[in-house]
């Protein structure tokens, strides 16, 4: 058995059924999971905002070329 991290409802997939880096979807939060291992089954979160955190400023500008 293996239970939701998040809202801990049954996930209803076996060990044996799913291989390391899939993803799997909670049915009742609706939140990703990667396999991270299989023996024994561990499941994160997949953020889906990572590439959201990239807001690089670029202030080198000054203008003050002579
Ligand atoms: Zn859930």
């Amino acid at each position: 058995m293996v239970y939701c991290p998040e809202c801990e409802s049954n996930l209803d997939i076996d060990e044996d059924e799913v291989d390391e880096g899939e993803i799997v979807t909670c049915p009742e939060c609706g939140t990703d999971f990667e396999v991270v291992t299989v023996s024994p089954l561990a499941l994160k979160a997949v953020d889906e905002n990572e590439y959201e955190e990239d807001d690089e400023e670029e202030d080198a500008e000054d203008g003050d070329y002579s």
